[in-house]
C-alpha cells in the first residue's frame, strides 16, 4: 500500500521522534544537523520563500556539492509544492545556464565557489536572485531564510500530478534530459525498497555520491531520512578523506559506485584504515563485475550487492536482498515490489524468455511523470501501455534475478556479433596490472567494428599480454584487438564511463 501524500512529510515521520538524532554530519568539519534541527529549518526556509512569493510550481535549483543544508533546501521548497532541479556540481556556466532556462529555474542556490560560474548562468536564465551556503558578494546567504517566521501556508498537493523533483538524467548518451518526478513517483519508490534494503535507525551511510542524481537523492540521502538513518556528507570524493569518515563515524551501509569500489579493491590506502564497521556496499549506477565486487567483499569482509535504476523511475527497480543467503552479485537483483519487466526482443517486439538476452522494458508506480520539454524523447521512451524502455540489455535467469549486460546503443557490432564492452571491460579489471579500463567500438573495414581498450596502468604490461589475457577469458568473437595505454577513464560523477567522449577522441584522431 503505497500512501498517496506529499513527499516531505513523507520522508520526515520520524522528526520528531528521533528529534536530537543526528540526521546529516558534514564530513570534513563534524558539523551536524538533528532531526529536530532539520525540519525546523525546513519550516523556516519555507516560510521565507512563500513570504519572497515562491510557491506551488515553482523551480527552485541547486548547484551545490553535498552538504547537510542541502536536504533544508531540498524540502524547504518540496514542502511549498515547489520543484526541485539539481544540478551537476562540475557544470561550466553554459551547461547550468542550459539547465536552469529548460527547468525555468526561478532561484538558484550555490557556494561561494562556484558563485562565477553560478552569476554567469543565472544571467543568462534571467534568474534575479542567488542564494549561498556562507557567504559571498553578490549573493544572497542562505542562512538568512532561516530568519523567517515559520509560518508555512497549507499548499494543495496532488501527490500523483505534481512534480516535486527535476533531477537530469546523466548525458552518458547524449544531452542530459529533465526528468519529471512527482511525489507519488518517489514516495512509492521509498516504499518499494524498504522491505529490502534493511536501513536502521542505528545505520550510518556515507553521502559521497552527489545528491544532484537522482541515486545521491533518494537512495541515499531520502531513504536514509526515512528510516531515520544518519548520513555523513562528502562534498566530493577523495579517497583519503572517505576512508578516513568510514573509521571515524562507523560507517555501516554504503552506497557506492563501481569506480569507487575500483579503488577499494586495488588501492594499497585500504588497507591503512579499520573499515570493520561496514557491513553491506550496495553498488549501482554502472555495471559491476563479479570479480571487483568478490575482491572488495573479501578485501573489506562485508557484503557486497548490486541494484539497478534510472533516472527515470525515481530510481531503483531492481535490488538483491540483503540476506546473505539470497544475493547473486553478478546480478542487479530481482524486481522490487509492484514492479513489472519485460525483456523484449528489439528486432521482433516479441517477448524473450528466460536467459535470452532483449531490451529491459519496467513499468511501475515509479516511472517518471515524461521528460520535460520533450514529449516525442517522453512518447519513445514510454510506450501507452505504460511500459518504460530502458535502453539496456538484459536477461533474467529461473530465479527471477536479472543481469544488465550493456545499453543497447553501445554494444559493439563485430561481424554479425554483439559485443558488450562492460563485459570485456570486467575481465581487463581483472588482470593485476590493470588499474581501470575502458573498450569502445573502433570502425574496421573487414568487420565493421572491433573492440578497442583502453588501459591505465598498475605495473608493467603490454599490449599484446593484455590481448592474450582477454582472448584466454571470452569467445574468439569477442576478443579485445587494439590497445591503448592511458592516464585515467573519463568518468562522470554518478559512476558511469563516458564512453562517449573515448569515441569522440578516437573518432579525431583518425580523421586526423
Ligand atoms: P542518459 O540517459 O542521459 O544518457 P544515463 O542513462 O547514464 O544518462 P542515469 O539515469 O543516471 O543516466 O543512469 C541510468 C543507466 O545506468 C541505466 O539505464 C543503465 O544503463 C545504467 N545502470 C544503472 N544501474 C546499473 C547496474 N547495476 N548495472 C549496469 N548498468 C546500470
Ligand atoms: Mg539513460
Amino acid at each position: 500500500q503505497i500512501p498517496e501524500m506529499p513527499l516531505t512529510p513523507f520522508v520526515l515521520r520520524k522528526a520528531q521522534e528521533l528529534a536530537t538524532k543526528p540526521a546529516l554530519i558534514d564530513g570534513p568539519t563534524g558539523r551536524t544537523l538533528t532531526y529536530g534541527q532539520l525540519a525546523g529549518a525546513i519550516r523556516l526556509v519555507a516560510s521565507s520563500l512563500h513570504k519572497r512569493g515562491f510557491g506551488k510550481g515553482d523551480v527552485f535549483a541547486i548547484y551545490s556539492p553535498n552538504l547537510p543544508e542541502y536536504a533544508i533546501a531540498f524540502h524547504a521548497v518540496a514542502s511549498l509544492g515547489g520543484i526541485v532541479t539539481t544540478a551537476n556540481p562540475l557544470y561550466t556556466a553554459a551547461e547550468l545556464a542550459h539547465q536552469l532556462k529548460d527547468a525555468n529555474a526561478k532561484y538558484l542556490l550555490t557556494i561561494p565557489l562556484f558563485l562565477e560560474n553560478a552569476k554567469e548562468a543565472a544571467a543568462e536564465a534571467g534568474i534575479e536572485e542567488i542564494f549561498v551556503f556562507g557567504e559571498a558578494e553578490g549573493a544572497t546567504p542562505f542562512a538568512s531564510l532561516l530568519q523567517g517566521d515559520g509560518v508555512v501556508p497549507e499548499v494543495e498537493i496532488n501527490p500523483r500530478e505534481d512534480v516535486v523533483a527535476l533531477p537530469y538524467s546523466s548525458g552518458t548518451t547524449g544531452l542530459p534530459k529533465g526528468v519529471m518526478l512527482t511525489h507519488y513517483n518517489l514516495v512509492s519508490n521509498i516504499c518499494q525498497t524498504e522491505g529490502i534494503e534493511v536501513i536502521r535507525d542505528t545505520d550510518v551511510l556515507v553521502g559521497v555520491l552527489p545528491f544532484y542524481h537522482i541515486y545521491g537523492m533518494m537512495v541515499i540521502l531520502n531513504a536514509s531520512l526515512y528510516h531515520g538513518a544518519t548520513v555523513v556528507t562528502m562534498p566530493r570524493f577523495d579517497l583519503e578523506m572517505f576512508l578516513e569518515l568510514i573509521q571515524k563515524y562507523k560507517i555501516s551501509r554504503m552506497h557506492l559506485v563501481p569506480p569507487i569500489l575500483l579503488a577499494l579493491a586495488k588501492h594499497p590506502m585500504v588497507d591503512k584504515y579499520d573499515l570493520s564497521s561496514v557491513r553491506m556496499i550496495i553498488s549501482g549506477a554502472a555495471p559491476l563485475g563479479e570479480e571487483l565486487a568478490t575482491a572488495v567483499r573479501e578485501r573489506l569482509g562485508c557484503l557486497v550487492k548490486q541494484g539497478y535504476g534510472m533516472t527515470e523511475t525515481s530510481p531503483v527497480t531492481h535490488v538483491n536482498p540483503d540476506d546473505p543467503d539470497k544475493i547473486k552479485v553478478a546480478s542487479v537483483g530481482p524486481l522490487v515490489p509492484n514492479t513489472e519487466a519485460r525483456i523484449v526482443d528489439p528486432a521482433t517486439g516479441q517477448d524473450l524468455g528466460p536467459n535470452e538476452r532483449g531490451e529491459l522494458w519496467v513499468r511501475g508506480p515509479q516511472v517518471m511523470k515524461g521528460y520535460l520539454n520533450r514529449p516525442d524523447a517522453t512518447t519513445q521512451t514510454i510506450d501507452s501501455e505504460g511500459w518504460l524502455h530502458t535502453g539496456d540489455v538484459a536477461y533474467v535467469d529461473e530465479d527471477g534475478y536479472f543481469y544488465v549486460v550493456d545499453r543497447v546503443k553501445e554494444l559493439i557490432k563485430y561481424k554479425g556479433y554483439q559485443v558488450a564492452p562492460a563485459e570485456l571491460e570486467a575481465v581487463l579489471l581483472s588482470h593485476p596490472a590493470v588499474a581501470d579500463a575502458a573498450v569502445i567500438p573502433v570502425p574496421d573495414e573487414e568487420a565493421g567494428e572491433i573492440p578497442k581498450a583502453f588501459i591505465v596502468k598498475k605495473a608493467d604490461v603490454t599490449a599484446e599480454e593484455i590481448m592474450a589475457y582477454v582472448a584466454k577469458h571470452v569467445a574468439p568473437y569477442k576478443k579485445v584487438r587494439e590497445v591503448e595505454f592511458v592516464e585515467s577513464i573519463p568518468k562522470s560523477p554518478s559512476g558511469k564511463i563516458l564512453r562517449r567522449v573515448l569515441v569522440e577522441q578516437e573518432r579525431m584522431k583518425r580523421e586526423q
